[in-house]
């Protein structure tokens, strides 16, 4: 049951009160960024206003300050991820630049000719960077397949570990185009049967369920703070010690090193080795205030009151009729992607917008999800904790306009 109140939450975050068309803002474009509530944005502008410094170089005291806020920011996401060492938290740009960081420099310890395993609804950040390193190691690229609800092939993902050695598998917690919940505990279990380690793209779980990385056996775990209510430009990279001290930084720059001369130069520790150059220290110091806000709602009491959203919006979408729903996994996050029938996904989504409903229309950075369908895009509603049943049944009436002008 849900206790926390809506409306109370609502009144945190500043940009729900905006009006776009002169229409009140509906907002159900939270898979591709969340809004930020006032206690993450004035966390960002205390740090800018009363103790902006550099980190981890100053004995002057705003540095120390800047310092302790940063890593008491890594201290708490490694809590909240139940991970073993603050220092197995890396502080990356988001998802995209973890997903590359342990493709070069965890792959570059694999015997060529292994391969790496994905999924067949993945973002493109999960797949590009695999390809760019298969080239660059010499291993090859395999996909788990799916069946026509948006559930992966575990028999088929069973035989393609048996099939070759395997190094890596990289497969989402929460495919941002479909809205299947991937067993990853269980993927991740035959992962490690096969001698292989898992990367999880948690990009969209981590704003809606609380995540403990050591069970659900997770090697590496990638979450971008902006779809879960923390700024944009950082993200983490969580890892397991062992893995992160065996590998070779992916950057060089200040910050990431021991010592230093012009023939050699040594590491820093974790997690330094990884974070070269000035950090992005705001973001951190946000993203840290961010977490705490989901934990102060709770992440149970989230997922309880978007399950009751998500049913909410199908329901209102199957009693419409003539609409086509991609994705009907049994475990399904809060976000639906559809087409109308004899609509264009852009031109719902333009119509929309004049009735201040923002969704998102295309492919979602999962061209081959939707080459899976043979279709061009989706029209994708993605809810988050802050929306009401109110802002559906706006949306739903905005629907019906606008299909009956398109059809
Ligand atoms: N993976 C998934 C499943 C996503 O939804 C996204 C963002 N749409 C990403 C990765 C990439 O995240 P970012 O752009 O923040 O790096």
């Amino acid at each position: 049951t849900v206790t926390f109140s809506v409306e109370n939450v609502r009144k945190d975050f500043p940009i729900l009160s905006a009006t776009v068309h002169d229409r009140p803002l509906v907002y159900l474009d939270n898979a591709a960024t969340s809004q930020k509530p006032i206690q993450v944005i004035d966390c960002i502008t205390d740090y800018y206003k009363t103790y902006n410094s550099n980190v981890h170089r100053g004995v002057h005291t705003l540095s120390q300050l800047a310092t302790e806020a940063m890593e008491n920011a890594r201290l708490t996401i490694a809590r909240h991820l139940n991970a073993a060492h603050a220092h197995e938290i890396i502080f990356v740009r988001g998802v995209t630049e973890a997903i590359n960081l342990v493709a070069n420099a965890y792959l570059s310890l694999v015997p060529r000719g292994w391969q790496i395993l994905i999924s067949a609804m993945e973002h493109h950040s999960n797949i590009v960077p695999w390809q760019l390193a298969a080239e660059r190691y010499s291993l090859k690229l395999r996909v788990i397949p799916m069946d026509s609800h948006g559930v992966l092939d575990l028999e088929a993902y069973d035989r393609l570990l048996k099939a070759e050695n395997t190094a890596l598998v990289a497969v989402n917690h929460i495919s941002n185009a479909l809205g299947t919940i991937n067993p990853v505990q269980q993927i991740a279990e035959m992962a490690h049967k096969a001698g292989a380690v898992i990367l999880i793209d948690g990009a969209q779980s981590i704003p809606h369920m609380a995540v403990d990385v050591r069970a659900i056996g997770a090697d590496f775990y990638a979450f971008s703070g902006h779809k879960a209510c923390g700024p944009t430009g950082i993200g983490v990279l969580y890892g397991r010690e062992n893995l992160l001290e065996a590998m070779p930084p992916y950057m060089g720059g200040g910050e990431m090193i021991k010592t230093v001369t012009f023939e050699k130069s040594s590491w820093a520790e974790l997690p330094f080795k990884f974070e070269a150059g000035t950090p992005d220290i705001s973001g951190a110091i946000g993203l840290r205030a961010a977490v705490e806000y989901l934990q102060r709602v709770g992440l149970e009491q989230i997922a309880a009151y978007e399950q009751e959203l998500l049913e909410y919006a199908t329901a209102a979408l199957r009693e419409m009729g003539g609409i086509c729903i991609y994705g009907q996994a049994p475990q399904k996050a809060s976000l639906i992607s559809f087409i109308p029938d004899g609509c264009h996904p852009y031109d719902v989504g333009t119509l929309l917008d004049n009735y201040g409903i923002a969704v998102r229309t295309g492919h979602h950075c999962a061209q081959p999800v939707m080459d899976f369908f043979n279709i061009p895009g989706t029209v994708r509603a993605s809810f988050a904790f802050y929306n009401t049943k109110e802002e559906i049944d706006l949306f739903i009436n905005a629907l019906r306009k606008a299909i009956k002008m398109l059809r």
